[in-house]
């Protein structure tokens, strides 16, 4: 099997860095074939299999991957090629669409916390309290000095998720201006794709450059040891499932998840 370059190296934002999103290239493969792009995400997926049913053997401990990325970046695609690995019973996921009136009535963090994976689960967010400091910030939702707090307010929160058991994982699927217009005009030529497709998202196409710097301030200021941001080029959707599967895979396999070893049970036991 063709061996992956060191993904989790190479894409994680090293905390305290400033992000440049213009210095990573979207199209980026490094060094990945299609082919060869394929079969090593056959092979990464089969062990998250195996991994996922440790850990949920397990049941001390969980891990929080979260999915952010401007419109058609491919959250739902990778969702839908991950999550192949993993027993749906144990891998929740929660979409954070535009908060309800009872979500908006309290603080941004109390819909998230409640839909955090708990022992022995993956959970798998579409969307996140990132967004808090995303769409709130381009379209001011918010006055400025409330959406600023937000970078120390999630670093303290994912700080107690990671110190009460939940392994928390950030990936931020990196597509171009082209390539988003691109899958755009596909939704658009393809009556089965319309319901993806909505007149509001050109209005946020607009503003691409203020999403591109929010997306570096949040990338720059939350990315912390235990709970780092990947930056993953996401043109190729082929690679970007080798990619998030691939960090994923290093991720858990240094969670190092065990078989319980279950009661005492007695020797030579046949069970008639
Ligand atoms: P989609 O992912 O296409 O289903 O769209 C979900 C929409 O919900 C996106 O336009 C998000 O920007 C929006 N959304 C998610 N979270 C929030 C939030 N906290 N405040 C405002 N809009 C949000
Ligand atoms: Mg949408």
């Amino acid at each position: 099997m063709p061996q992956a370059p060191n993904l989790r190296a190479a894409l994680r934002v090293a905390p305290g860095t400033r992000v440049n999103l213009a210095k990573v290239d979207p199209g980026d493969t490094h060094g990945i074939d299609k082919v060869g792009g394929g079969a090593l995400v056959d092979g990464l997926l089969d062990r998250l299999t195996g991994l996922q049913e440790r850990l949920w053997a397990e049941q001390e401990r969980s891990v929080l991957v979260v999915l952010q990325g401007i419109d058609a970046a491919g959250k739902d695609g990778t969702i839908r090629k991950v999550m192949t690995a993993f027993n749906p019973q144990g891998c929740p996921v929660s979409s954070f669409k535009v908060p309800s009136s009872e979500e908006l009535a309290h603080d941004y963090l109390w819909r998230i916390h409640k839909r955090v994976p708990g022992k022995g689960e993956i959970g798998i967010f579409n969307r996140s309290h990132y967004e808090d400091v995303l769409v709130v910030r381009v379209h001011d939702l918010v006055p400025k000095n409330a959406w600023r707090a937000r970078y120390d307010q999630i670093v303290a929160f994912e700080d107690h998720l990671t110190a009460n058991g939940t392994t928390v994982v950030k990936f931020f699927l990196y597509i171009d201006k082209d390539e988003q217009r691109e899958r755009f005009q596909a939704r658009y030529d393809d009556p089965t794709k319309h319901w993806k497709f909505a007149l509001g998202d050109l209005e946020e196409r607009k503003r691409w450059n203020d999403y591109i710097a929010a997306y570096e301030d949040a990338l720059s200021k939350t990315s912390t040891k235990s709970a780092p941001w990947y930056v993953i080029p996401a043109n190729h959707k082929w690679f970007r499932n080798v990619a998030v599967a691939s960090i994923l895979e290093a991720t858990l396999d240094e969670l190092d998840p065990t078989y319980p070893p279950g009661e005492d049970l007695p020797e030579n036991l046949v069970i008639d």
